[in-house]
């Protein structure tokens, strides 16, 4: 479902190149849950970037859900996030749009009958304890509810793999439970969920398998 073998990624940086990965190897199966943990600045963001095709690596290979990332086209990009659902840490919400219309987003760029996106937009917020936020703009929510807007527009369409970017980075412990318990849940359905995250709280709530790197080395 996911694979690396021998990815690198280094940035140019003002005065020396940052080597961000160094020789990724790592393989997880449809259906797992994985932590990816590390301290800030290990790579973590970095790794996440190269998985939904925001970025390549500087040599090795990258493989998701079947694509070859280094052999994806431009236009092949957005076809292959239609079976992805990602939490970016910076929430990457449109500004302009009804937190309704947010979530539904990925239901429309896949031409769901409006009928169909209005009951799941509308099952997914109840989920995340948003509802009564539907018509309001990213702007009016506090950090955590936006966090919670974008975990919503993540898993809305059912994806194959779910990517998280310290999804739990602006919420209180409480809730924090409670978006793991919603993870479980999707995973339990068959969604492959890779989840980044410092917060050792969060990784020691649940068993499961724990990808650490450091200095963008897995150690
Ligand atoms: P994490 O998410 O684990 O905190 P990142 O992947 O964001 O770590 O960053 C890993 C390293 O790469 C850091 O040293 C960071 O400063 C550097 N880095 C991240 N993005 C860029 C970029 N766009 N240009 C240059 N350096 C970057
Ligand atoms: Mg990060």
């Amino acid at each position: 479902m996911i694979e690396f073998s021998h990815a690198y990624k280094v940035y140019p940086g003002t005065a020396a190149p940052i080597h961000a990965l160094k020789d990724i190897n790592l393989k997880i199966e449809k259906g797992e849950f994985v932590f990816l943990t590390g301290p800030s600045g290990a790579g973590k963001t970095t790794l996440f970037r190269l998985l939904s095709a925001y970025d390549r690596p500087t040599s090795g290979r990258v493989c998701v859900s079947g694509f070859d990332l280094n052999e994806l086209k431009p236009k092949q990009v957005p076809f292959f996030r239609r079976h992805l659902g990602v939490v970016y840490q910076d929430f990457r919400l449109l500004k302009q749009r009804t937190i309704f219309e947010n979530v539904a987003l990925p239901l429309e760029v896949r031409r769901e009958k409006s009928r169909y996106i209005k009951l799941r937009v509308e099952d997914v917020l109840e989920q995340m304890r948003l509802s009564h936020k539907r018509d309001e703009f990213p702007s009016q929510l506090s950090g955590g509810e936006q966090q919670r807007v974008a975990i919503a527009r993540a898993l809305v369409h059912h994806p194959n793999v779910l990517l998280a970017d310290e999804p739990t980075g602006n919420l209180d412990p409480e809730l924090s439970r409670d978006i793991i318990a919603i993870f479980d849940k999707i995973n339990a359905q068959g969604t492959t969920v890779f989840i980044a995250t410092h917060d050792h709280e969060l990784v020691r709530s649940r068993a499961c398998r724990t990808i650490e790197i450091q200095g963008g080395a897995i150690v």
